[in-house]
């Protein structure tokens, strides 16, 4: 991902101190919460690992073979855990026509319960270094340690979870191909940087769900959360469409002690995935993705998105908290 959109004032104003009485407020929500089910433990070693896996790949850039291995590799591993698995193949354009060869993968469990949780992530990963210090890596690709493999990461381990375990409600988890390759900042004299250069796979899934008249619940969007030091403000557009689930997922994470993760305080706004599939279905989703207000942090779209980042911690505040969520419902 991707880019702010909406310049971060409320993280100013909401940063600089009053936290504690806002969670003082909300802790009297928690009352009346139902009593928790034994959710299953998030293994960040292992999340680790699937992250690690994909980077070994390469840069998973559409129409390379590191992107089509990787691919591979995702879908016969949803397989093993179990899920239902869809792939969606098709041929996207580009901002600068550049025709993609993209798939999204898709892993269903309980196919037939009407009760769903959407999970999803991208896995493709940035062509370009456009944000790098140095402009002569502009045009090379990125590990995509953190932006990609990440969020996907952390739901391989979900769907390990879910095969060991049931939660008895359906759940779709869908890696999106073609997100990030939007317009890059030194081509933005020639090509208009709007949304729609962004989220390519999941534009055509919204258009094309794998299941006609797909429903689910709600959806959660997992995007760069593997680093260290990673914070998630509510992000305004997650608010403006799903605030009651994020208020329920950032109340969930502080009550399991991930509080300095899930900052309790409103973010500004991000084109990302959730945005189309918002759009397109009707289907109320947030984004946890970490910025605050100096942008994406450091190593976002540069060479230094790579495993160095790569924190197990991070990886299990967000993957523990989203577990909770899917088997407490
Ligand atoms: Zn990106």
């Amino acid at each position: 991902m991707t880019k702010l959109i909406y310049l971060a004032l409320s993280i100013i104003l909401f940063s600089c101190g009053a936290k504690s009485s806002s969670e003082t407020k909300d802790i009297t929500v928690t009352e009346v919460k139902k009593t928790p089910v034994n959710t299953p433990v998030f293994d960040a070693d292992s999340a680790y690992t699937y992250v690690a896996r994909q980077v070994a790949f390469g840069p998973r850039v559409p129409n390379t073979e590191s992107h089509k291995n990787c691919g591979d590799y995702l879908a016969s591993e949803l397989t093993r855990f179990g899920a239902k698995v869809y792939q969606q193949e098709a041929t996207l354009t580009a901002y600068d026509g550049t025709k993609l060869e993209a798939r999204n993968i898709i892993g269903s469990y309980n196919p037939d319960n009407k009760k769903r949780i959407l999970l999803f992530a991208h896995w493709d990963t940035r062509p370009y270094s456009d944000e790098d210090p140095n402009p002569d890596n502009y045009k090379k690709p990125i590990d995509g340690a953190d932006d990609g493999a990440s969020g996907v990461g952390a739901l391989l381990e979900i769907a390990r979870q879910i095969n060991l375990k049931n939660p008895g409600i359906g759940i779709d988890i869908i890696f999106f191909d073609a997100e990030d390759y939007g317009v890059p900042g030194f081509a933005r004299d020639k090509y208009n940087d709007t949304s729609e250069s962004w989220c390519l796979g999941t534009q055509f899934w919204a258009k094309n769900p794998h299941i006609p008249n797909y429903r689910a619940e709600f959806g959660i969007l997992l995007d760069m959360v593997g680093a260290k030091n990673a914070v998630f403000y509510k992000e305004f557009t997650s608010m403006r469409y799903a605030a009651r689930y994020v208020d329920e997922i950032w109340e969930t994470a502080r009550n399991l002690g991930y509080g300095k993760y899930f900052i309790n305080a409103n973010g500004g706004g991000v084109t990302d995935d959730h945005e189309f599939v918002i759009k397109g279905l009707g289907i109320p989703c947030l984004d946890i993705i970490n910025y605050d207000e100096n942008g994406f942090g450091d190593h976002w779209h540069t060479q230094n998105d790579n495993m160095d980042n790569i924190s197990r911690e991070t990886l299990k505040a967000v993957g523990q908290t989203v577990l909770e969520v899917v088997y407490n419902r």
